[in-house]
């Protein structure tokens, strides 16, 4: 059984690719029936964002990441890694006494010109070779440093380099072949603010050792520290762990691909997903099928439901498209009934969107007519929403407190038709306008009206005397459906007159000219 983990940092910021990276992380654990945990990183002070644990929960919420186990009851916690010092440092201290570690009292200034030069030289960058004075210090001189109080870091006793390479099996991308590591990088650090904290190396190797973590499922940029990893899990004692290295969600920019990236775009915030209210399973649908091709070929319940296979996931990276996004999220409503959109559109506007919010609350029992409109008695369910957020422009006009009646004969919605003439057709159609009609009395009544102030019955009509009419009965219908609606397209009309009542009905052709 596969034990997982999701270790993010609390930088105030998250990424969809994390969750990406989560949702694969807790499916892998899932279908082998091991665990799944998170793992909360906080050992850079200086990143950290007070409430990013208040962010988290919000995204694990909305994309349905669940931990098996958390702080404080995980059984192998704690997991906030700040609570994890001693942990750390009793490892740290293990390493110094096997000679594996030792104390380093450059200063700031020795190396930035240590990189100087090793810029200079094109020499790859790091603390190695003779850059690397503290290495072989003598007890003597390290004592004088401690007892002068300068301030140090301990880092790690890298293996003699032989320049052999470093080889190991990823779990998605098979055999990697790189550079061993010849850095003696650090492991421990303190800063003003905080006290003594473990790098992500260390940090990661420790825990993922301590908390039985297998795989380590993680982002592709850390594959380059693999090497670095293996020898101090070998220092430790510590079996090495498998790898599986998630490439990263790419953005299009022109003619090329490019990381998702927070500083660039809007999309790569989990907010922006929250915020428009895309539904969870189109979401989840999409990020599914990005990591397995084969998913998105798959009917939306039944990619839900399939494993996510790390084997065939990509290596390249795949390209986030919110257009696709959109059609999907458009099929996922469309199967939804009225009672399920209903829930999720005031779930959403509670949130982002007061006023439509209360409108719903006022009266729920009408708000699920409305959100029945062309949904589940019609054959043409509407497919035109993508996100909560276009709720209130697809339904909005059907909620009175939302409405504002057309009132100007002149208004350009009405189309072209004589403001006199489109008064006169909206008097007829109050007086007419019966609220029991079936549907097809309803547009026998609109046909008669426009017959009535001169346009034709039909397009055959018209094309056969066309100096005996103003029109096409369109142009009749179209100023009834701005009335009732405020556009020139909308759902079914006499739908909509249906869920307004014959009172709102009236009202709202009464406006005009009014
Ligand atoms: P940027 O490149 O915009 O600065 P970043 O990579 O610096 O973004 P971080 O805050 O460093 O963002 O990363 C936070 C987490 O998000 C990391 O775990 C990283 O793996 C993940 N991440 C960042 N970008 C992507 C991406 N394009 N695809 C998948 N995961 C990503
Ligand atoms: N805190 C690291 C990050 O956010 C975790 C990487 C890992 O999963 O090991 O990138």
């Amino acid at each position: 059984a596969a034990v997982t983990r999701f270790a993010p940092s609390p930088t105030g910021f998250v990424h969809i690719g994390g969750i990406y990276t989560a949702m694969i992380a807790q499916d892998v654990a899932l279908r082998s029936g091991g665990r799944f945990f998170v793992r909360v990183e906080d050992t850079d002070k200086a990143r950290e964002v007070a409430d990013s644990a208040v962010q988290f929960a919000r995204a694990f919420e909305y994309f349905g990441v669940h931990p098996d186990e958390s702080d404080p009851d995980g059984a192998y916690g704690p997991y906030l890694q700040s609570s994890r010092e001693r942990i750390y440092h009793s490892y740290v201290r293990q390493l110094l006494r096997e000679g594996k570690a030792f104390l380093c009292f450059a200063t700031t200034e020795q190396l930035a010109a240590i990189t100087e030069e090793q810029r200079a030289l094109k020499a790859q960058p790091g603390y190695y070779g003779r850059w690397a004075p503290w290495r072989d210090a003598s007890q003597a001189e390290v004592e004088q440093q401690l007892a002068a109080g300068a301030p140090f870091v301990v880092r790690f006793r890298a293996p003699e380099f032989t320049g052999a390479r470093s080889s190991f099996t990823d779990l998605i991308r098979g055999r990697i072949d790189q550079d061993d590591n010849r850095n003696n990088f650090v492991l421990l650090k303190r800063s003003d603010s905080s006290p003594w904290l473990p790098t992500y190396h260390l940090a990661h190797v420790v825990d993922d050792h301590l908390m039985r973590v297998s795989p380590v499922i993680r982002g592709e940029e850390w594959m380059s520290s693999v090497p670095v990893h293996h020898q101090l899990f070998d220092a430790l004692g510590f079996d090495r762990i498998p790898y599986a290295h998630i490439a990263p969600l790419l953005k299009q920019e022109g003619s090329s691909k490019r990381k998702l990236s927070k500083r660039k775009d809007p999309e790569a915030s989990v907010d922006f997903y929250i915020e428009a209210g895309y539904p969870r399973d189109a979401v989840l649908y999409y990020l599914r099928g990005l990591v397995n091709g084969r998913l998105a070929e798959l009917p939306i319940a039944d990619a839900l439901a399939a494993p996510i296979r790390l084997d065939e996931a990509g290596v390249t990276g795949a390209l986030v498209d919110t257009a696709k996004l959109d059609n999907i999220a458009k099929d996922v409503i469309g199967d939804l009934t009225a009672d399920e959109v209903l829930d999720a559109v005031s779930g959403w506007a509670t949130a982002f969107d007061r006023e439509l919010a209360e409108v719903i609350a006022a009266d729920r029992e009408y708000a699920r007519r409305v959100f029945d409109v062309e949904r589940s008695g019609s054959e043409n369910v509407r497919k035109d929403l993508a996100r909560w957020s276009d709720a209130r422009a697809a339904y909005g006009f059907l909620f009175p407190a939302l409405f504002t009646p057309v009132t100007d004969p002149a208004d350009e919605r009405l189309g072209k038709i004589e403001p006199a003439t489109a008064v006169a057709v909206a008097r007829d159609f109050v007086e007419s306008y019966r609220d029991d009609a079936d549907r097809d009395v309803w547009f026998a009544q609109i046909r008669e009206l426009a017959v009535r102030h001169g346009y034709a019955p039909g397009p055959a009509e018209l094309k056969a005397e066309p100096e005996r009419y103003k029109g096409p009965l369109r142009i009749v219908a179209n100023v009834v459906r701005v009335l009732l609606t405020g556009a020139s397209r909308s759902p079914d009309l006499w739908e909509v007159a249906r869920v307004l009542g014959a009172d709102e009905v009236r009202r709202r052709a009464s406006a005009l000219g009014a």
